[in-house]
């Protein structure tokens, strides 16, 4: 049988990850959500046919997995008003927070608990997420195992030793969408001033995106070896590349995950 699973929580993230478990077979009935307004639980309850809740408390009751998915700022409020109905039952905590240390999570919900950070991204909404995962000493085997299943149900999950690394996992895959969401609005721009028409330059950078990846994954040549193979000498990719060296795209890489993972350890 599914282990029950609340989201406390339900915004972007947490709906991400939701309506990534539904499409992927997990048992709406073995998810809850909650928010504080049922506005924003009618959605979830139509298009995924999931429990939901503004009880906090009352969700819990069953839970096997705790998902805190509220907002950096707010958790801290969250986690204490939950604390003694999580030290009555123990399940697993997972926290999809940036910024919040286990110890410090752990601290707030009154000690002694199995917690894993996660940190997940956005395009678990379409199975297509990457998430980073660190676990607690108290938590087991079994649950280890439960967080890789749930998190690789919306993607694909990968385990770090080090609490600080997931610093490292916010700016290559938490905060990295947006990274390719702006590289998509400049070629659809530079697309159009080629002659055209947005519609047309924005599916054809995005499909190729989606190619691109697609062939590296699948590969066993490395980026640097698929790139050199479309970059025939004197020809445009090597114009093209050439340009993008120069004008620092890997500098510019470099500080923006910088930045990305010194505000997440500004955060905790
Ligand atoms: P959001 O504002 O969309 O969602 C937060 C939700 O929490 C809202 O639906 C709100 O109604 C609900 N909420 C607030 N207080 C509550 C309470 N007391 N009880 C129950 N529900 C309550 O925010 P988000 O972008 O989904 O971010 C949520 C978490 O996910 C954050 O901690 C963030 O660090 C993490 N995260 C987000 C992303 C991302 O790309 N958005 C990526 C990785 C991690």
């Amino acid at each position: 049988m599914a282990s029950n699973v609340t989201f406390i929580g339900a915004g972007n993230m947490a709906g991400a990850i939701m309506a990534g478990m539904v499409q992927s077979g997990y048992p709406a009935a073995a998810i809850t959500a909650t928010a504080t307004r049922d506005t924003t639980l009618q959605p979830l309850r139509d298009q995924l046919g999931i429990n939901t809740s503004t009880d906090n408390h009352a969700a819990i009751a069953n839970a096997d997995v705790v998902v805190l998915s509220v907002k950096p700022q707010g958790m801290r409020k969250v986690c204490e008003s939950l604390r003694e109905s999580i030290q009555g039952t123990r399940p697993l905590i997972i926290s999809v927070a940036a910024g919040l240390s286990a110890d410090t999570l752990e601290q707030w919900l009154g000690g002694d608990l199995a917690v894993i950070r996660c940190m997940p991204n956005t395009p678990s909404l379409v199975g297509a997420g990457a998430s980073g995962l660190f676990a607690n000493d108290n938590v087991s085997d079994a649950q280890r195992e439960l967080a890789t299943q749930l998190m690789e149900s919306v993607g694909i999950a990968a385990w770090v030793e080090e609490e600080p690394l997931i610093d490292a996992v916010t700016a290559i895959s938490g905060s990295a969408p947006a990274y390719f969401f702006l590289m998509f609005e400049a070629m659809e721009d530079a697309g159009v001033k080629l002659g055209l028409d947005a519609d047309t330059a924005r599916r054809l950078a995005m499909q190729t995106a989606l190619g691109a990846a697609t062939m590296a994954m699948r590969s066993d040549k490395s980026p640097a070896e698929l790139k050199r193979n479309v970059m025939s000498p004197g020809g445009t990719t090597e114009k093209a590349v050439a340009h993008l060296e120069q004008a620092g795209l890997r500098n510019a890489l470099d500080g923006a995950m910088q930045a990305c993972a010194q505000r997440a350890r500004e955060m905790s």
